[in-house]
């Protein structure tokens, strides 16, 4: 998940939009380049905290963030100390940008500012903070997208990795415009592409990993990418309910697991909820493969734990064992919601929500007791971090193509009308 309001998301599911190819993050993430503002200081800010809590409240003890907003990196490491989760993150980089212009069109624009540089301060933080706040803050190199990162950044991004020993994040295959660009610039699909480079290999997670060779919607039947996964040792971070939202499933967690790809579950988008997420995970693969005894709870709970750990490089995450971390999540199951539970991992996977969570432990400390973070106050940052995303929403049209307002791309459920 990224550590970010996520207002963008909320436009996921445009109502206006008909070039369907560039759906997902083209809606929110490519702004008209004369338009495109970072967020003030103080939005990146309170956007990170929002987010890591929202995570860590809904039962992920370690969180992956692939990079929110850009803003002030002692700070961030100060706010991970803060709410007391485990977090994976480094500074995101990427050799080009995607702008939209007047007329609606993304285009690709070279970043030399971003690529290279942006990966040298990814190495400095990583140098300086890595093992910070009791070891629970760790190093993770992201160049952000397959298509946004030119071929020797990703190979001096796997240098840099080896040498610091921390893996790497790299969202890939997760939209169909990246898979056009790639096999146009490559005459590959995404993973073979990224395989090439160096960067597939054990350590290394590729976030959703959708489009490949054999998708529904390419008809692209060339090659094998879950081979070519399988044999590297890399991980799919597999994000079921954000591409559910716009209609796409990975096809199917099942299929990815039974080829021998490392499958670890991601959020993406809200809510931040990993417990609902695995519910999500095992439905649409059973929905994907028309197979009622599919993704059964033991693989989508070993995929929110110790596949997860494993994606980390790490074996004493993700499970209760003599040596491994004291990172605990109790949840309450004697709630209506479950009625009377048989098996609890059964129970939990089929009826279970974030908001069902007692007690989170990270590092041997309780940093949620009673549902209630014992470390800062839930209902200012709640407050804050929606009167940031309001402010966000009303000034929308000010970054569109088109100056639309976020009713117009995506319509209330039902009008309504203030006097
Ligand atoms: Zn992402």
């Amino acid at each position: 998940m990224h550590s970010q309001l996520n207002v963008g998301d909320y436009l996921i599911t445009d109502a206006t939009k008909r070039d369907y190819i560039s759906a997902n993050y083209f809606v929110f993430g490519a702004p008209v380049k004369d338009k495109a503002a970072p967020p003030p200081p103080e939005a990146v800010a309170i956007g990170r905290k929002y987010a890591l809590f929202s995570g860590l409240k809904n039962g992920a003890t370690t969180i992956l963030d692939p990079g929110g907003g850009p803003g002030d990196l002692a700070d961030y490491v100060n706010i991970v100390g803060e709410i007391g989760a485990r977090v994976f993150f480094s500074p995101p980089y990427r050799s080009s940008d995607i702008f939209t212009d007047a007329e609606g069109r993304h285009h690709y624009e070279a970043r030399p500012d971003s690529g290279r540089p942006g990966l040298q301060r990814a190495v400095e933080f990583i140098r300086q903070y890595h093992g910070a706040n009791d070891g629970r803050l760790q190093g993770i190199l992201n160049p952000a997208q397959a298509e946004t990162c030119e071929p020797s950044l990703l190979q001096e991004t796997a240098a840099a990795a080896k040498e610091l020993g921390v893996g790497i994040h790299i969202h890939a295959a997760g939209n169909l415009r990246e898979f056009v660009q790639i096999l146009y610039q490559y005459r590959k699909p995404v993973v073979e592409y990224l395989a090439d480079t160096g960067v597939v290999r054990p350590g290394t997670v590729l976030g959703h990993t959708v489009f490949i060779a054999g998708h529904s919607r390419l008809d692209y039947p060339f090659g094998d990418e879950l081979k070519i996964l399988a044999e590297s040792g890399a991980a799919v971070g597999h994000c079921a309910h954000k591409y559910a939202k716009m209609a796409i499933a990975a096809e199917s967690f099942d299929r990815y697991v039974d080829a021998g790809v490392l499958v670890g579950l991601g959020t993406d988008t809200y809510p931040l909820d990993i417990i609902a997420e695995m519910r999500y995970a095992s439905l649409i693969s059973r929905l994907v493969d028309k197979k009622y005894y599919g993704a059964r709870p033991d693989r989508v709970f070993n995929a929110a734990t110790i596949w997860g750990a494993q994606a980390l490089g790490r074996d004493d995450l993700g499970k209760l064992a003599p040596g491994a971390k004291a990172d605990v999540v109790i949840v309450d199951l004697r709630t209506t919601r479950y009625g009377p539970a048989r098996d609890p991992i059964t129970a939990l996977v089929e009826y279970g929500s974030g908001a069902d969570i007692d007690t989170v432990i990270v590092n041997g400390e309780i940093v949620l007791e009673s549902g209630r973070s014992t470390r800062i106050d839930e209902d200012e940052l709640y407050a804050r971090a929606d009167a940031a995303a309001q402010r966000a929403w009303n000034n929308w049209s000010k970054r569109d193509w088109a100056a639309r307002t976020t009713d117009e791309i995506l319509p209330p459920a039902f009008p309504t009308r203030r006097e």
